[in-house]
C-alpha cells in the first residue's frame, strides 16, 4: 500500500494515476501505507513549488503562479503537482513511460492545446515532447495523427454524430468492461428494441428543435449484430428516417459468429457504409482463452463474405498483449490481417478493468498465462506501426486508457480517405454526440469554436431493464442538456 501525503488532497486520483504510470496496478491511501511519498506545496514569491519525497530521495518543482479563471488555475495545478511526483518516480525508478507524465485519454489535446496557443505542428511536436517528457516517436505520432485529421477534425456547424448502443453480446469475452449482458434466451431483446425505437422517436423532434443535422452515425454495442437481423434492421430504419443524410453509417459487426448473409444484406441495403469484423487476435487458443466463441477462420470467412456482399470499408479491431500470447503471436495476427488488407485497423493495447473476468482470473493464476512483459506489449504496438504503415495505412485517431499494457496507447490506422470521422469527432471531443441506448452518453459540446468551449453530458441508464422502463426520463435528461441555452 502506497501512502500519499499531499498538501492537495483534492487531486489524490491524479496522482494515483501518475503512481501507475511506475508501478502498475498498486493500492494507494491518503491515511496510511508501508511507502510513503511525501508532498508540501508554497505559493510564495509569485512561485508555485511543489516538493516530493520518498525513499530518501526528493524532486522540486517550481513555476510561475497564474491567477487567472479558477478552472485554469486548478488545470495547472494539478499538472505542477503531477509533473513534479513524476519527477521524482523517474529518479526512483530509473523508467521512462512512454507518454511521459501524460495521464489522460487524449493526448492529441496537448498538441492541438500549443497549436491554438500558434505553434506550428513541428513546435507543438518538440513542446509536447519536452514539457511532458514523452517519447519523441510518441510525439511524432500525435503529428501524424493531427495531420491525418486535417479536415475531418471540425464537424459542420450545427451538425451532430449518433451513437446507438445494443448492449448484447453471444457470449462474454473476457477482458470486457462494457455494460453489455450476454443475450442468454434473448427475452430482453425485443423490449429493448422497442424502447430504443421510441427513444429515437421522440429523439427526432428534439434534434429539430435544437435545429442540428445528423453527420455520422454509430452502431456499437456490445456486439449489434448479436441481435436477429430484422430488429437492427428495423433500429436502422427508424434511426435514417427520424436523422437522415447522414455522409457516414457504421455497425460494430464485431464477432465472427454473429454475422450471415442474411444481416450483412440487410446492413448493406440500409446504406451502411462501415462495418467493423474483429478478429482481436488469430490464436485460436487464445480466442478460446479469451471467452469468444469463435475461431479465426471464422473471422476470415465473415470478412470475406462481406467483402463479396461489396462492403468497401471494413474495420479490424486486434489487441497486443492478450494473455498466454508473446511477440510471435502477435506478429502471426499482424501478418493475417495485412494479408486480408481491410480499410482500417485499430490496434488495441490490453486494458484490464477491474470491472473485467479477467481481472480477477490474472489474480487467481498471477502470471501463470505468461502475461508478456512491458518491453514485449512495446514491441508488439512497435511492430504494429511499422508494418501498418509500410503497408500504407496511416495512424489517425487515438487514446489511452487507465490499466492499459505497457502504458501504451489505442490507434486506429485507416487507408487514404478511410479514417472513420464517428471516431474522430468522438475521441477529439470536436462533435456532439447524441447517444441512444443503455449504458449510452450523450455529449453536447457547447461554443466549439471558443477555448472555453463547453462539454455536458448526460447518460442513459446502464441497466438494461431500468433503461426499458425508464425510456422517457432519459430522453428528458437530454432535452435538458441540449436545448438548456436555447
Ligand atoms: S464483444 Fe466486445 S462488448 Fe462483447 S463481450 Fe466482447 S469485449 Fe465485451
Amino acid at each position: 500500500m502506497i501512502w500519499i501525503r499531499t498538501d492537495e488532497p483534492r487531486f489524490f486520483s491524479d496522482l494515483g494515476d501518475v503512481l501507475r504510470l511506475f508501478y502498475g496496478d498498486v493500492a494507494m491511501s491518503l491515511e496510511a501505507g508501508d511507502v510513503v511519498f511525501e508532498h508540501r506545496f508554497t505559493d510564495a514569491d509569485g512561485l508555485w513549488t511543489d516538493t516530493w519525497t520518498s525513499q530518501g530521495r526528493q524532486a522540486t518543482l517550481s513555476q510561475p503562479a497564474c491567477d487567472g479563471a479558477p478552472l485554469l488555475v486548478k488545470r495547472l495545478r494539478k499538472r505542477q503537482v503531477k509533473q513534479a511526483l513524476y519527477n521524482l518516480l523517474k529518479d526512483l525508478t530509473g523508467m521512462q513511460p512512454p507518454w511521459g507524465s501524460l495521464t489522460g485519454i487524449r493526448p492529441t489535446r496537448l498538441l492541438y492545446e500549443a497549436m491554438e496557443a500558434g505553434m506550428t505542428l513541428e513546435a507543438a511536436v518538440d513542446h509536447v515532447t519536452r514539457a511532458f517528457d514523452v517519447a519523441p516517436d510518441r510525439a511524432a505520432l500525435l503529428g501524424e495523427i493531427a495531420q491525418m485529421q486535417e479536415g475531418l477534425r471540425e464537424p459542420p456547424e450545427d451538425s451532430f454524430d449518433l451513437y446507438i448502443g445494443i448492449p448484447f453480446c453471444k457470449t462474454r469475452c473476457s477482458y470486457c468492461s462494457f455494460s453489455s449482458g450476454e443475450i442468454g434466451d434473448g427475452r430482453l431483446v425485443e423490449p429493448y428494441v422497442e424502447a430504443l425505437l421510441r427513444e429515437i422517436g421522440q429523439c427526432k423532434g428534439l434534434m429539430q428543435e435544437a435545429g442540428v443535422r445528423l453527420r455520422a452515425g454509430y452502431v456499437g454495442g456490445g456486439t449489434p449484430t448479436a441481435i436477429p437481423g430484422e430488429d437492427l434492421e428495423r433500429i436502422l430504419a427508424a434511426a435514417q428516417e427520424a436523422f437522415p443524410e447522414a455522409v457516414e453509417w457504421t455497425v460494430e459487426a464485431g464477432r465472427p459468429d454473429t454475422i450471415d448473409e442474411d444481416k450483412l444484406r440487410r446492413l448493406r441495403d440500409r446504406g451502411v457504409s462501415r462495418i467493423s469484423v474483429n478478429p482481436q487476435t488469430f490464436n485460436d487458443d487464445t480466442l478460446r482463452r479469451i471467452g469468444r466463441a469463435h475461431t479465426g477462420a471464422e473471422t476470415i470467412a465473415a470478412y470475406e463474405l462481406a467483402r463479396r456482399l461489396g462492403f468497401d470499408d471494413i474495420n479490424m479491431d486486434i489487441i497486443a498483449a492478450l494473455p498466454g500470447e508473446g511477440v510471435e503471436d502477435f506478429a502471426h495476427t499482424l501478418d493475417v490481417v495485412r494479408e486480408l488488407a481491410p480499410d482500417s485497423v485499430t490496434v488495441h493495447s490490453l486494458a484490464i478493468k477491474r470491472s473485467s473476468r479477467l481481472h480477477e482470473q490474472l489474480a487467481v493464476a498471477g502470471n501463470g498465462y505468461g502475461q508478456v512483459s512491458r518491453e514485449g506489449a512495446a514491441e508488439m504496438i512497435a511492430m504494429a506501426r511499422s508494418r501498418l504503415t509500410a503497408d500504407g495505412w496511416r495512424p489517425y485517431y487515438l487514446y489511452r486508457q487507465k490499466y492499459m499494457a505497457g502504458n501504451l496507447e489505442n490507434v486506429g490506422y485507416a487507408k487514404p480517405g478511410k479514417a472513420c470521422l464517428y471516431n474522430i469527432g468522438n475521441m477529439e471531443e470536436t462533435a456532439s454526440v447524441l447517444a441512444l441506448g443503455a449504458g449510452a452518453i450523450t455529449k453536447w459540446l457547447f461554443d466549439p469554436k471558443c477555448r472555453d468551449l463547453r462539454i455536458e453530458r448526460a447518460p442513459n441508464v446502464r441497466n438494461i431493464e431500468e433503461y426499458i422502463h425508464r425510456v422517457d426520463e432519459m430522453v428528458r435528461r437530454k432535452r435538458d442538456v441540449i436545448l438548456r441555452d436555447l
